[in-house]
């Protein structure tokens, strides 16, 4: 009886061992899918990012593209993030994008991250009356086109990664590149937009290879904190600038690999040199090079399981100034004039004046690998020590501009020295207090340890 009670042990005990392997087999297997669209507007439409434009797009220089990765790990979990060579999405076209992926697909919101790479040579992307620009009807309709195809292609997209889904090895590093440039310039009459070669950038290049699980390439995703603003206002021919070249040359040099980039905190950072079609397609060549040698060098594994956290977290909003102060403010010509009209016309109304911005912020876990943090906004470089501070540096990825472009993401630092970078929000009337960093960096850090990650004291 005891010989048989302890045979009965054993084999319970090597079951247990079997299942506790298994389960963690399993956890840390993970499966992609890729799916990708050509994005480029069928008519002449007005483009985005710079307010001196004053005519429709005159032809096409890059395809513009919009690309899926669908992950899923060893327990279901799922998540689908889509980058797209436009400027960016504000919250209601992200629902409007988000609403179409979830009637499409079994997704929740929390799954679904979008990143736009934040072109200017891209079409403007808006719905009626909330474009950010001044549009004539037949203009307005034609963006509002756009972004409705645009809205469904994506849902398209995320449907057909997901459908792609089979077992992958997916690995990581690191590269460097020189592209990224300070733009806040200190004059004796204040920030202005320029050149500072000695202010801080984050020229990290995160590259995330995605291989079947017999070493065929699949995919290269790749990031850089950067505005993807080599091309000026001046060109009218539609593009991805440096970042549509890059992932142009990375497909080139691996044939059948998709690429895809994601912008990281790039709000105070331009490409140098900058101006010229000849610099955004040696920018992208530069980038693009450093990803691929990257791509086929040592790489770290990234396995999961997958932990996906989304928050909106409050973003502090300045109190509204003296009526007097708002009129004087809204006869400029520029976004601050705009945001004080907009202010004193919901006065007006009787409305009340937000207090808060709800800003979305995304943060996916990959066991003990990799941790990616989405940022939402245009967020300044000066983000990534405050967060490296935070969450330890390693095996980070920090990207921005997801999920809702509402405007600058200024640091307490940036917001008293001022400059373009400190300017108030696009899509809401109002002015980020400094506090808004510690607000920031406490959300981020509560939700990297709700997804699993560790982190320092
Ligand atoms: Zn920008």
């Amino acid at each position: 009886m005891r010989q048989q009670w302890a045979l009965t042990a054993l084999t319970m005990f090597v079951a247990a061992i079997c299942v506790v392997e298994t389960t963690y087999a399993d956890d840390a297997e993970l499966r992609i899918g890729l799916a990708r669209a050509k994005i480029t507007p069928d008519e002449p439409i007005r483009m985005a990012g710079y307010a001196s434009r004053t005519r429709p797009s005159e032809g096409v220089l890059a395809e513009l593209y919009a690309k899926a990765m669908a992950f899923e790990d060893g327990r279901g979990e799922r998540a689908v993030l889509i980058t797209a060579d436009v400027i960016g999405f504000n919250a209601k076209v992200a629902d409007l994008i988000c609403d179409g992926i979830m009637k499409k697909t079994s997704l929740q919101r929390r799954q679904i991250q979008l990143n736009p790479s934040h072109t200017h040579t891209g079409p403007v992307i808006g719905l009626p009356g909330a474009t950010g620009y001044d549009l004539a009807d037949e203009e307005a309709a034609c963006v509002h086109r756009f972004t409705v195809r645009l809205a469904d292609q994506l849902a398209e997209l995320a449907a057909a990664a997901l459908a792609d889904l089979k077992p992958a090895k997916v690995s990581w590093g690191v590269g460097v590149t020189n592209i990224v440039m300070n733009r806040r310039e200190f004059t004796e009459r204040g920030v202005r937009l320029g050149f500072n070669p000695r202010g801080y950038v984050d020229r990290s290049v995160p590259v995330v290879r995605v291989d079947s699980p017999d070493g065929e390439p699949r995919a290269i995703l790749f990031g850089c904190a950067c505005h993807n603003t080599t091309l000026s206002g001046e060109h009218y021919q539609l593009s991805g600038d440096y970042a549509g070249f890059a992932q142009q040359y990375v497909e080139q040099q691996q044939p059948g690999v998709q690429a895809m980039f994601m912008i990281g905190c790039g709000g105070s950072a331009n490409p140098y040199p900058r101006g010229t079609v000849e610099a955004a397609q040696q920018n992208g060549q530069s980038l693009g090079a450093e990803v691929c040698r990257v791509a086929t060098g040592t790489l770290a594994p990234v396995r999961g399981p997958l932990r996906v956290e989304f928050e909106c977290a409050e973003l502090p909003l300045q109190p509204v100034p003296p009526r007097e102060q708002l009129e004087k403010t809204a006869k400029g010509s520029n976004y601050i004039a705009l945001t004080a009209q907009q202010m004193l016309q919901a006065i007006d109304k009787g409305d009340s004046l937000p207090d808060h911005y709800p800003a979305p912020f995304a943060v996916w876990q990959f066991g003990d690998d990799l941790t990616l943090v989405a940022l939402s906004g245009e967020v300044v470089n000066e983000y990534v020590p405050l967060l490296e501070s935070a969450l330890g540096p390693h095996k980070l990825w920090i990207a921005a501009y997801s999920n809702d472009c509402y405007g600058y993401l200024p640091t307490a630092r940036v917001l008293a020295e001022g400059g373009y970078e400190a300017r108030c929000l696009y899509t809401a009337p109002g002015f980020f207090t400094p506090e808004v960093e510690t607000v920031v960096v406490a959300k981020i850090r509560e939700m990297a340890a709700t997804a699993g990650r560790a982190l320092p004291r």
